[in-house]
């Protein structure tokens, strides 16, 4: 398989070496030449698979060349070693639970996915330096997903006093190759520090740097793997239902992934783009217009995003017919009082506790599912992670047990040259 540009698309590289490279020239991100369906049969027998043999179906054409079946084999065993569940909600709502790694966000699947790609990928080579700057969710789990692999080093910025004390303790507890560092700024800060990195030449002839968000083939592609795993779960509740999924989004790798899934033949009517304030593209649905915004605040942090990096991913899916993107994926955005208010309403409905993205992937859900259809929402964080939030309605909410004296981390005061030094170790 070729990856291909989207900005530039005579460059072309193998699954390998867009997953070493990340971006492309003009910041252009890769997709797929090409994402072909699945046969009838691996549906009709998909709940006789297992997970891992479901995954290794959907994911070797994408791999194919860089990677051989031993191999993907043994790094989807390896990626996969938690459950994605579905559980019932009540009525004919259903969420798929993504928060059972190690860090307790979705981003683990990716994170773990692309740590062991490129782990293979480096052998023999000399070592690679992975740059990534993270609002919370992506740094814990790139930390955990990349820690003790050989040839790998990373380096996570996050803003002082902007991450949670629990995201803090999952990304700054690991040590060996992984290294932290404490911007005292924002996440944007952050950000810029990683792009000026990746785009410094000199320091690029010294060291091999790469970076891991959701640009990168390797953290989005294996986002699709779940969506069958759902598909296993429900096949037998769906019968001649409309499927209805809603992702909770922020970057819309995610929602991305899943669209992948639904060409290769996965029988998803409609997708809901759930978004909280961060509500690019929702006007983008009502307008036609795409018109970037800076970020605000929200409860549901990791999805205050502005400017969603892999919007260009579904237009080129779609052929930049937006009319097609419309009847694919529905848009809704949620605010914080109403976050607050399904938590509370979910919690005294069935005790069942969600998160707040999730809880903005589930009001979204809501305004539009019938009641014929069958309705899914993905909860990409444990309402652990976000802790602070749930117990403004749900008091007695326990908060988890952080020891933020067992921490290596490192502070700079928002300077290149400084940051610098500890990328050259
Ligand atoms: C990253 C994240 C999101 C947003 O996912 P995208 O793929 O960027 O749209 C949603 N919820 C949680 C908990 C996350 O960590």
């Amino acid at each position: 398989m070729k990856y291909f540009n989207i900005k530039d698309p005579k460059e072309q590289l193998s699954f390998k070496e867009a997953t070493i490279q990340g971006l492309g020239k003009n910041k252009g991100l890769f997709v797929p030449e090409k994402i072909e369906k699945l046969p009838n049969s691996f549906f009709e027998n998909i709940t006789k698979m297992s997970d891992v043999d479901i995954a290794f179906t959907v994911m070797y054409p994408f791999v194919k060349g860089s990677l051989n079946k031993e191999e993907l084999q043994q790094i989807l065993t390896e990626t996969f070693s938690f459950s994605t569940p579905v559980q019932p909600l009540f009525k004919n709502r259903y969420i798929l639970e993504l928060f059972h790694g190690p860090t307790m966000a979705f981003k683990d699947v990716g994170a773990r996915f692309m740590a062991r790609c490129l782990g293979k990928f480096t052998q023999n080579n000399k070592n690679v330096t992975v740059l990534v700057a993270t609002s919370g969710d992506t740094g814990s789990a790139v930390a955990h997903g990349f820690y003790n692999v050989e040839g790998v080093n990373v380096v996570i910025l996050f803003p002082k006093g902007k991450v949670s004390p629990f995201q803090e303790y999952q990304m700054t507890s690991l040590g060996k190759n992984i290294h932290t560092v404490e911007v005292e700024g924002t996440f944007d800060d952050c950000q810029a520090l990683v792009k000026q990195a990746l785009h410094d030449k000199e320091l690029n002839e010294k060291v091999a740097l790469s970076s891991a968000n959701s640009i990168n083939v390797a953290r989005f592609l294996p986002q699709m793997l779940y969506y069958f795993f759902a598909y296993k779960q429900l096949k037998e509740k769906l019968a001649n239902k409309k499927w209805m999924v809603s992702v909770p989004s922020g970057n819309f790798g995610n929602l991305t992934a899943g669209l992948y899934a639904q060409k290769m033949g996965l029988p998803i009517h409609k997708f809901v783009a759930a978004n909280n304030d961060n509500d690019t593209f929702y006007q983008y649905l009502q307008t036609g217009k795409y018109t970037a915004k800076p970020s605000v605040s929200t409860y549901s942090n990791a999805m205050d995003v502005g400017d969603p990096s892999n919007f260009v991913r579904i237009q080129q899916l779609f052929n930049n017919d937006k009319n097609a993107i419309k009847d694919a994926i529905l848009g809704f955005p949620v605010n914080n009082k109403t976050v607050l208010e399904k938590i509370t309403e979910l919690y005294q409905k069935t005790n069942y506790i969600i998160d707040p993205h999730g809880a903005v992937g589930l009001v979204a859900l809501e305004h539009f599912l019938h009641n014929d259809e069958i309705g899914m929402v993905l909860a990409t964080a444990h309402p652990n992670k976000f802790d602070t939030v749930i117990r403004k309605v749900i008091p007695d909410f326990k908060e988890p047990k952080v020891d933020l004296s067992k921490c290596f981390k490192e502070s700079i005061k928002n300077s290149y040259n400084d940051y610098v030094k500890k990328i050259i170790r």
